[in-house]
This record gives structure tokens, sequence and C-alpha cells, in this order.
């Protein structure tokens, strides 16, 4: 059942939407947004699968908070850089964006139903114009100001 949200949530109601739902996937296309996603699910306790698309490139990963290994997006992306790309001015191939819409779907289910191994502390990325899949491992920043404190 989908449910639209017709506005811009700030940080309480953010917060408060995350905090109601078991699972969250994050399509969006910038990193203030990206960032304000992945604090407020640091603080609930709720998985994130992010994933992004740009060009040819994709990538995609799993941030579990209720593992105490699982890295944070802050941990992997900081705090992002000023010169951001968008897919308006950059242009994403639409497979690319189906491709890594599938494998964000495909990790909530193995999430939410728990099975198979999610994409927790790994990094895929996804190389369209060579059709190769490249995985990298993340590690969890003790010192991340976003997930650093969570577990002592
Ligand atoms: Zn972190």
């Amino acid at each position: 059942r989908l449910v639209p949200l017709r506005e811009a949530l700030d940080a309480d109601s953010l917060a408060a939407r995350i905090a109601a739902v078991d699972l969250v996937l994050d399509c969006s296309d910038n990193f203030t947004t990206r960032a304000a996603v992945n604090a407020a699910c640091v603080a609930a306790g709720r998985p994130l699968v992010s994933g992004a698309a740009i060009r040819l490139e994709g990538q995609l990963s799993v941030f579990d908070p209720r593992r105490a290994d699982s890295p944070c997006y802050h941990c992997l992306y900081g705090e992002g850089s000023e010169a951001e790309l968008s897919c308006s001015e950059a242009g994403v191939l639409g497979p690319v964006v189906g491709l890594v819409g599938s494998l964000q779907a495909l990790e909530a289910l193995k999430l939410l139903a728990g099975f198979g191994e999610p994409l927790v502390g790994r990094l895929l990325l996804v190389d369209a114009a060579g059709s190769r899949f490249r995985e990298l491992r993340v590690k969890r920043d003790p010192g991340c100001p976003v997930c650093g404190a969570r577990h002592g």
C-alpha cells in the first residue's frame, strides 16, 4: 500500500516517519536528503537500503544500525561534496536506475523476511558501460559523528 506524502519532511517529522516503519529505502537524488535520512535511521535503529545511479554507474549498500559492525551512510560518504552531480545535469540511463532499484527492492525483501546475506558493510558498484559489478568492503568509522557513539 502506497501512502504518498505531498510535503517535505523536516527533522522532527522525518524522525517520526522513520520510527514508524521497519525499513527505509533511500531513492532520493541529493546529498542533503540522504544525510538526513541516514541520521534519522541511525537514531531510530532502522535499516537503510541506499541506492544511487548516475550516467552509467550505480552504487548500492545497506546500513543496518541494529548491527554493531555496520557502518552508516556518513561513515562511507562523510560530509559529501559541494559539487554534487545531479541526474538532470549529468544524465542517467533508465535501465541503470531500474537495475539499482531492483537490487534495492531485493535487499529490502531479504531484510524484512530474514533470508540471504544483506549488503551490510559492502558497497556494490555497478559499471553498466562494462557490464561489471564490483564490491568494496566498508568499515564502520568509530569516530563517525552520526553513528560513532551508538555502541558506547
Ligand atoms: Zn557512521
